[in-house]
This record gives C-alpha cells, structure tokens and sequence, in this order.
C-alpha cells in the first residue's frame, strides 16, 4: 500500500514539475518576443492629441481658444453670435489677452 501511494506521489510531482516546466518556456518565449518587438516597432503619440484629452479632465482649466491662455472664472471671451441657415454660431475673436478692438488704433 505505501509503494502505491509512493508511486501515486511520484507521478504527480512529476507532472507538476513538468507543468512548470512548460509554464517557463512559455514566459521565456512571450518574453524574447515582446523585446524582439520593441526593438522593431515605435511607439508613436501624437502630443497634440494628449493635450486635448487632458484637457477634457475634469475640473477642467477653462483655455482661451485663440491663444491658449489660461483663463480664470471671471475673464470673459470677446465673441460674436453669427445666424447661418443651420443655426446659429458663435464666432470667437479672443481673451482679454490677445483680442484688440481695433488693432490698427494701438499700432
Ligand atoms: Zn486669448
């Protein structure tokens, strides 16, 4: 009876060990193709396109469109309510950072 039960451990300790076994050649294989893959190929990000996503996070900084200035709660766009035949639009001239009135005045 105890033969039995030895045998019985044996083998499955051995298939345990070759379970293993296995589980470590496929990490070694998934690990030297991930690192043959990086050498190959580039990442590329397009930092425009992060900088929008950003943006949208929430509480968001509220950013004059024209000039990318950051604007606070009170500071007001200069802006224009244009009627076209599919609705109305808001035409945007500025902050009080980059809009002049009349720039050839200041000139
Ligand atoms: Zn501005």
């Amino acid at each position: 009876m105890s033969a039995l039960l030895y045998l019985l451990g044996l083998l499955l300790g051995a298939a345990i060990f070759f379970y293993l076994l296995s589980l470590y050649h496929t990490g070694v294989d998934k690990l030297s193709a991930r690192r043959k893959g990086t050498h190959c190929r580039s990442m590329e990000i397009d930092p425009t396109l992060m900088e929008i996503v950003s943006r949208q996070a929430f509480p968001r900084e509220r950013i004059c469109p024209i000039c990318k200035a950051i604007l606070t709660y009170d500071d007001v766009l200069y802006a224009t309510r244009v009627e076209q035949p599919k609705g109305a639009k808001i035409l945007i001239h500025g902050c009080k950072y980059c809009y002049r009135a009349h720039p050839e005045e200041k000139a």
